[in-house]
């Protein structure tokens, strides 16, 4: 199969190349990045020399392009991550998340469309808005987003609904809880905190740091992501959550554990606007259809993230200091 994976220099994007590259040898992925300041080519050093990996930097909405490289190499699939995924960037300058993630992704499935493509969006558990404390989203819930990005997401996701209920795309979409391990953009939540704690920096807590996610090794989103493009049945909406429902306090309390620093570097700072309380999913439909369940245990998963936080600083610490975090 030969694969157009977008945003495949961030971080989702570049463990799935990776996944992909080291399990489908004979297949060919096609990286097409805008390199915005999220997209590192770090994250791709070790696919240098491969030839099966064609990295082109480029812009989703620049249909030319995309159609272009479709044509040239044969494409047969496209799986769309790129997207701008910070929430608090999204509260300070909404409107680039509605050019890439909404604008971006109809470009993208235009192209699909015109060239009977399987197009696989990348979405997210945020399209859902908010939970109290109890119950999970299952694939029928309704869509309330509450951030800009949220909201920019969810847009993306209709058209992708509405591309395989007028034109027959063959189209799937992914929705998962959040990711952590190797490669994530230090400004997320558990490389933010990582880095902050090796660097000597406080630690800063939104509010009073109960809101809860569910957290998912990156690898095992990856394996999900394969099996519905490989798998999926057209049309159908897939969630991917960890099982692993954590706190701020409790993964801050953790990254604190592993670093052996003391409580007093923790600083609970002004909440962040329309701050989400709990988001969680019910995977039952991805593991009963296509056999999916996470199998990295939270402590391994953020034990592997924190060395490799500690282990990799040449990466993280340009980006810190560029990005003043
Ligand atoms: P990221 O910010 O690390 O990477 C995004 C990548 O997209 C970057 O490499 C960037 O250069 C590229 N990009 C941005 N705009 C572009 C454009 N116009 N054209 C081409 N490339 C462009 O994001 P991530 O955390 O890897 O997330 C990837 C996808 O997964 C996103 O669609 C996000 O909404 C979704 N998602 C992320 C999480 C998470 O926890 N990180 C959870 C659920 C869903």
């Amino acid at each position: 199969m030969n694969l157009l994976v977008t945003g495949g220099a961030g971080f989702i994007g570049s463990n799935f190349v990776r996944f992909q590259r080291q399990n489908y040898p004979e297949d060919l992925v096609v990286n097409l990045d805008q390199l915005t300041y999220a997209g590192n080519m770090q994250n791709l050093a070790d696919l240098r020399k491969d030839k099966q990996h064609i990295f082109v930097r480029g812009n989703i909405g620049n249909r030319e392009l995309v159609a272009y490289l479709i044509e040239q190499y044969h494409i047969d699939a496209i799986v769309n991550f790129a997207a701008e995924s910070h929430v608090d960037r999204s509260i300070k300058h909404p409107a680039i998340f509605y050019e890439t993630n909404v604008k971006g992704t109809l470009a993208l499935l235009s192209e699909a469309k015109r060239r009977h493509l399987k197009f696989l969006q990348i979405s997210t558990d945020e399209v859902y808005g908010s939970l109290d404390q109890r119950g999970y989203f299952t694939e029928d819930s309704k869509l309330q987003p509450n951030s800009p990005y949220a909201a920019s997401k969810a847009s993306a996701d209709l058209s992708v609904r509405a591309f395989y209920e007028t034109y027959k795309v063959d189209v799937n979409i992914t929705r998962s809880s959040n990711n952590y391990g190797p490669y994530q953009f230090p400004e997320k939540l558990i490389p933010l905190m990582v880095t902050h704690g090796l660097t000597g920096k406080q630690l800063p807590i939104y509010g009073d740091g109960e809101n809860i996610r569910d957290w998912l090794y990156v690898e095992d989103n990856c394996r999900a992501i394969d099996l519905v493009l490989r798998k999926g049945k057209p049309g159908e909406i897939y969630n991917v959550g960890g099982h692993n429902e954590r706190s701020n306090n409790a993964i801050v309390h953790a990254i604190i554990d592993q670093l052996d620093l003391s409580e007093d570097r923790i600083e609970y700072v002004k909440d962040r606007l329309g701050h989400d309380q709990r988001y969680a999913l019910d995977s039952t439909k991805i593991n009963r259809n296509l056999g999916w369940q996470p199998t990295t245990p939270f402590d391994t998963g953020l034990r592997n993230t924190v060395n490799w936080y500690t282990t990799h600083r040449t990466w993280w610490q340009p980006l810190l200091d560029k990005e003043k975090l």
